[in-house]
């Protein structure tokens, strides 16, 4: 019987990756490209917002975070 030794491909810089066993980055080569998995997550999830939000339900009290609208402007209510 053949063990059954499928290669992986590190999905970010395409070069064989060690098995699982032997490699704690799996199924990435690295931890570098481990890494840059992670921030593209990161990308991602900066992009996509979590919640939908309602047009100008928010408040943002503080002042510390600015979250902009679509349009950018602050022109609420005028003409
Ligand atoms: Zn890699």
């Amino acid at each position: 019987m053949i063990a059954a030794v499928v290669k992986r491909t590190c999905p970010i810089c395409r070069r064989s990756a060690a098995s699982r066993d032997e490699n704690p980055y799996f199924p990435f080569c690295s931890e570098r490209c481990k890494l840059v998995d992670l921030g593209n997550w990161l990308g991602e999830a900066y992009r996509v917002p979590a919640e939908p939000l309602g047009d100008g339900e928010l408040q943002v009290g503080d002042g510390e975070l600015s979250v902009r609208d679509d349009d950018g402007d602050d022109r609420s209510g005028g003409e």
